[in-house]
This record gives C-alpha cells, sequence and structure tokens, in this order.
C-alpha cells in the first residue's frame, strides 16, 4: 500500500491514514497462537455431521500409486493418472465422499465466488452445463463425485479413513500407509493432496468448553439441529436465539440464511469483509452451447492472467474479480516504470473500496450499522466477496451487529457469550472463524517419514523445501500438491488441474522409464527453495501493510512463511515453469534409481524387482533452476 497516488477524486492520503489506523486496532502480538485447534476437549468440532461412522474390516494391499485427498487436488491427480494409463490409484480420505472443501462446507448458501466455467473443470469432458455464472456448492460437491464415478475414482478408494501415517519403507521402496482402520496399504507411489484448508479453527478463548446451548463450525454444519440443507430451509431455528462469529467469505454467504430462519440472529464482526456485486444469472443455453471446442481452458487461463496482469487483449470473463484489473491493465503504457504501475494498481484499489464502502450506504439504512460494515484495506488482504443479499440482512429487525471494532469475541459463557463488553444469551453459536493456511501451519497433516526416519515435520522446521513444491529430498517417490512452494491464484482450480497433470506426467515418465525410486537432488532442491524465496518479496508487498487475516499468517510473514507460502511469480509464471520442465524430457533434478533390464522386463511397474546399481539422469547432474 503506498500513500501517495494522484487522487483523481479519491483522497489517497486519507484512504491511507484510515487502513493503518484500522490494521492497528487488530494487530495481535500472539498471531496464529490466538487460535483453538479442534483438539482435546474441543475435537468433537470436527466430527463429521455428513455420514455415520463407518465399521469395516482392515484392508491390506498393494498398489502403483496412493493418493491422499478425495478433494479436487486427489480428483485431478486421479483423473490424469487414469488418462495416461495408469490405473492402480487408491485416493484415501476421512470424508466419507469425494469432494474435499465441497464435501466439508455444506453450510446454508454455501457457493463459489469464483465464475462457474472457469471453477467446475472438466465441463468440456463431462458435458456438463453449470445451472449459472456462480455455481452452488451442492452443484460443485455433485460434479466432483461425477468426475471420480467417470474416471473409476471410487473403484479403489478407502473413504472415510484417516491415515494415521506414511513411512517410507527402504528395503520395499514403497510406502506404507497405515490408517485408523487398521488398513495397511503398500504403495509405489505417494501423493499428498492434504488440502489447504483443511484444518478448521475456533478462537482461542475462554468458555467455548462450557457453553450449554448448541455450537459447531461452519464446516461441519449441523442440519439436524439447524433444519434445512445447503440451500437454506432452516426451519428448526424458528424459535432460536443464535450468534455467528466471524464474518469473512463463509459468514457472508450463510448469515443470510441464518438472519431469515432464526427468531434472533447475532453477528459478532471483528472484522467486516468487503462485499462486492455478485450478479448472479442463469447460464445462456445457446450462447454456452456456442462455445468451440477448447473452449474452457482457454477461458480458465485467461482469467488467471487478467486477475495476475498478464497482458491479454480481452477478459472473458469481466466480473468482480477481473473487470476493474483489466481496465487498469488498459492504462499501462511501455513508459511507465514499476512505481508508476505500483499507483496506478492503488488507486484502482482505492476506487474499488470506495465503491464497495458506497454500496454498504446505499443498502442499509441505520447509518452507524453502514460504517460498521466498510471494510478499510486493499482488496488482496482479505478473500473479495460478492453477495447481492448480505447487507440487507442489516435492515432486517431481528438482526443484531456486534461491531468489536478488531478485538473479537472476548469468551462464551454457559449461556451465550461476550462481546465488545456486552453479555448476549443464545441458543446456538455458529464459529465462521475460519481454517488455518496449509502453508503456514506447524506440520502437516498426518505424519509423513522419510529416509531414514526423517519426518517431513523436523525437515521443514524453518520452512518447506522443494522441488515445484512437488518433490523433497529424502522423501522418494513422493510428490505433493499443495500450495507450499506453488502458486495459488483467484481461481484455485486452474492450480490445481496443472498440479494434477503435472504428478501424471511425472508418474508416467518414471514408469516408462522402468524407475524403481526416484528422488530430487539435494541440488536441484535447494535451487528451486532460492528461486522460490527470491520471489517471496511479490507476496509479501502485497500482504505485509494489510490487515492481519490467514492469507499474511495473521500478520506475521517471516523467514518461513517466504519459503512455505505460496509462489511469488503467480499461476502463470508457476505453470510455464513445470511446462518447461515437462519438455525438457529428461526429469531435471530427479535422481532415478532405475531397475536393471532382467527385472524391468520381467516385473510389472506395481511389483519392481531388484534395484540396480544408482543411474543418474543427465538433469540429475545439473538440476540448478533457471
Ligand atoms: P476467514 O478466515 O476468511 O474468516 C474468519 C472470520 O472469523 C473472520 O471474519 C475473522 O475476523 C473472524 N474471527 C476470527 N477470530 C475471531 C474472534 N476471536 N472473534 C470474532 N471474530 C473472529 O474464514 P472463512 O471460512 O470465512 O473463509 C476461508 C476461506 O474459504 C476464504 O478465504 C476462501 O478462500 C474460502 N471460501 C471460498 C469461497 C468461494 O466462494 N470460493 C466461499 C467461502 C470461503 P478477522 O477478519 O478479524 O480475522
Amino acid at each position: 500500500m503506498v500513500e501517495k497516488s494522484s487522487g483523481n477524486g479519491v483522497d489517497t492520503a486519507a484512504l491511507f491514514r484510515k487502513y493503518e489506523e484500522e490494521k492497528a486496532k487488530r494487530v495481535r502480538a500472539e498471531g496464529m497462537g490466538q487460535y483453538a485447534r479442534m483438539e482435546g476437549k474441543l475435537a468433537h468440532f470436527q466430527a463429521d455431521p455428513n455420514a455415520p461412522p463407518l465399521t469395516r474390516d482392515p484392508v491390506s494391499k498393494d498398489v502403483e500409486v496412493a493418493i491422499l485427498g478425495s478433494g479436487w487436488g486427489g480428483i485431478h491427480a486421479g483423473v490424469y493418472l487414469r488418462q495416461a494409463g495408469i490405473d492402480d490409484v487408491c485416493i484415501i480420505d476421512k470424508a466419507a465422499d469425494f469432494g474435499g472443501v465441497w464435501y466439508w462446507n455444506r453450510y446454508p448458501g454455501v457457493a463459489c465466488d469464483t465464475e462457474s466455467y472457469v471453477y467446475m473443470p472438466l465441463l468440456e469432458e463431462m458435458g456438463v452445463m453449470p445451472k449459472a455464472n456462480y455455481a452452488s456448492g451442492p452443484e460443485i460437491m455433485a460434479h466432483a463425485q461425477a468426475i471420480a464415478r467417470k474416471f473409476g475414482l471410487y473403484d479403489n478408494a478407502l473413504l472415510q479413513t484417516s491415515v494415521k501415517e506414511a513411512r517410507w519403507d527402504e528395503p520395499a521402496a514403497k510406502w506404507i500407509i497405515t490408517t485408523d482402520h487398521g488398513d495397511t496399504v503398500r504403495a509405489k507411489y505417494f501423493v499428498m493432496t492434504s488440502g489447504s484448508l483443511q484444518l478448521p479453527k475456533l478462537p482461542g478463548i475462554p468458555g467455548i468448553e462450557e457453553f450449554k446451548g448448541h455450537s459447531f463450525h461452519t464446516s461441519r454444519w449441523d442440519f439436524a439441529y439447524t433444519g434445512g440443507d445447503a440451500h437454506g430451509g432452516l426451519t428448526k431455528l424458528k424459535d432460536k436465539r443464535v450468534a455467528i462469529i466471524g464474518t469473512g467469505a463463509t459468514a457472508i454467504q450463510c448469515i443470510p440464511h441464518l438472519a431469515q430462519w432464526s427468531k434472533h440472529l447475532t453477528v459478532v464482526q471483528r472484522t467486516p469483509s468487503a462485499i462486492d456485486v455478485r450478479n448472479e444469472h442463469p447460464t445462456d443455453e445457446a450462447w454456452y452451447k456456442s462455445q468451440p471446442s477448447g473452449w474452457q481452458m482457454k477461458r480458465i487461463e485467461n482469467f488467471t492472467d487478467v486477475v495476475s496482469m498478464h497482458p491479454v487483449k480481452e477478459d472473458l470473463v469481466n466480473d468482480g474479480w477481473t473487470r476493474r484489473t483489466f481496465a487498469a491493465m488498459q492504462q499501462i503504457t511501455p513508459d511507465m516504470s514499476e512505481a508508476d504501475i505500483g499507483e496506478l494498481l492503488q488507486l484502482t484499489d482505492y476506487r474499488t473500496g470506495e465503491e464497495v464502502r458506497a454500496r454498504v450506504d446505499a443498502v442499509v439504512k441505520d447509518k452507524a450499522t453502514a460504517e460498521s460494515l466498510k471494510a478499510w484495506y486493499n482488496r488482496l488482504c482479505k478473500r473479495p466477496c460478492f453477495h447481492d443479499g448480505y447487507l440487507d440482512v442489516y435492515n432486517r429487525e431481528n438482526v443484531t451487529l456486534i461491531d468489536t471494532q478488531g478485538k473479537g469475541v472476548e469468551r462464551i459463557t454457559a449461556t451465550g457469550l461476550v462481546a465488545d463488553g456486552k453479555e448476549v444469551d443464545v441458543d446456538c453459536i455458529v464459529y465462521s472463524t475460519g481454517f488455518e493456511l496449509g502453508p503456514y501451519t506447524d506440520a502437516p497433516v498426518i505424519p509423513v517419514i522419510g529416509r531414514g526416519g526423517v519426518t517431513l515435520a523436523d525437515k521443514w522446521a524453518s520452512g518447506a523445501t522443494t522441488l515445484h513444491g512437488f518433490h523433497v529430498h529424502g522423501f522418494p517417490n513422493f510428490l505433493m500438491v499443495s500450495i507450499t512452494q506453488s502458486a495459488w491464484g483467484a481461481n484455485f482450480m486452474h492450480m490445481l488441474l496443472e498440479q494434477g497433470r503435472h504428478v501424471a506426467y511425472v508418474i508416467k515418465a518414471l514408469r516408462d522409464r522402468a524407475v524403481r525410486v526416484a528422488e530430487v537432488t539435494e541440488k536441484a532442491e535447494q535451487a528451486w527453495v532460492d528461486h522460490h524465496v527470491s520471489l517471496a518479496p511479490l507476496m509479501s508487498r502485497l500482504w505485509e501493510n494489510c490487515t492481519p487475516g490467514f492469507f499474511n499468517n495473521e500478520g506475521k510473514l517471516d523467514d518461513r512463511t517466504a519459503r512455505s507460502g505460496p509462489y511469488g511469480a503467480g499461476v502463470r509464471a508457476f505453470v510455464e515453469k513445470l511446462e518447461q520442465w515437462r519438455q525438457s524430457g529428461d526429469l531435471e533434478g530427479l535422481a532415478l534409481n532405475q531397475l536393471d533390464r532382467e527385472s524391468r522386463q520381467s516385473t510389472s511397474p506395481a511389483h519392481p524387482g531388484r534395484r540396480a546399481e544408482t543411474a543418474l539422469t543427465k538433469g540429475s547432474l545439473h538440476g540448478a533452476i533457471q
């Protein structure tokens, strides 16, 4: 955020000061330490309300690829592996079905804020037309499950199954994966796609365990208590006083439903979200059917290009994510310096903020409430929200907003909560308090134990070390799909499908070369880490002046987050790096231990034979990243 920029009707200096003042109210010394995990006495918050507990006999099997995660990361890896002819794939997930975040997040109003035509993958392959330009959670989950069915991903899957650990067995050259059902899966390759927002968090405040009413986190919505489903209809709340804590992207979507159905709704706000126009409309069937073959990938790439300011001639999506950025791009001329462009972007951001704040004034009748609902930070400090019904909720008589001015809820009592010095009695508390961001958490979701018993958590104590975010030295035949040292953009799906393609390419290439063990060299790993860290200032520049939130690790960016966080040059540059690497065709940076000729002929890839002498590829001898 810059203070100076030529105003053109916007008092940028005043806005700069206001943003700083609002941020100062929210900075907390304890950072992520302010939150509580759903462990110990809070473990029951994690229980899955969507499926009864599963009892089954343990399974013992050998597979070529085990994938942890039945969300979009695992689905894409599975689909592209299948397309590459690799069928012996076992997907394991604690969820009872495919869908990942869309399996867990079924709260009323759940929907995707990224256009359905770029977010819902494989539309052409599946012959599917999204119902509207933004898809609901159930529509996305059904699509995920249809893809999983079509590509046979259910066949060998172990759902409702939590992995206890994944351990590299050196003599067998396999990953031994054990689960809470007593299963043992021996896999040649282990692909971990455990998700970036899969650890829900609660405020670390006193009293949560003492509350005598009903409470749950939005990612474990209890429809048995509220009635209704992801589309609404919370009929059982009509005599209930409900409080919701949090006003992030999730809360924005479920609050209108809570307001409609509860006897009374109290919203506890720490920081308001910026709520832009959504403008949802049904899909124009004629337009959709007129799209030429290959249209979806072009649209996905165009969306990514516009939001990451890569020069393009047109803005195909033309929505709240892209429109203003595309317009700003048209004003960039070749003679502009980086500082000039920075100013232009900041001015665009300030203007967007002003438009969004003006919308609050236009909708919310009570002036004080309207002031409370205005967001004072740069647009990408928190997830931009798009909703056409949220603000109007505060015109309802049965809704009270408690603006805690950045302080948050103070404590939970046996009968309710205390916020902004007010004690409020309620029957139900909904925690819409978000998730830990995968790359910044202090350990992977499961113990991953590599060569010599070293855990990934130990290896990454000072931050991640990978090649392209996928390969880790000391962890052979292991691939990770995450945003750790990989890119992250407004359309998560774009990255996930590219990562799925890459995983399939690597495993197929290793199979074709009859490789028994593949491991990134230390040198190649270090080169990627150096490259990644050199780009980290691009991310920290975006986030360091922001009000705290999970994007900037609650305001605590340091060397560790720089190493573990997303790739600074963005999705497009990252995808290009992967493409170049694949095109070179020599698996540069991976040390390959191949089968000898005899066992290559006699052994299937899933059951490799004896080890040959170590045979390094050309690439592994010079793994430097350009
Ligand atoms: P967030 O982390 O965005 O929001 C958590 C909310 O809880 C914030 O408003 C936070 O306030 C508030 N909070 C935390 N602690 C306290 C406290 N002690 N007292 C009061 N309030 C508190 O989580 P969400 O679940 O809303 O969203 C997470 C992510 O999920 C999004 O960023 C997005 O990536 C994804 N998502 C995507 C959607 C889509 O359309 N594709 C829709 C919904 C979610 P503060 O801001 O001050 O920290």
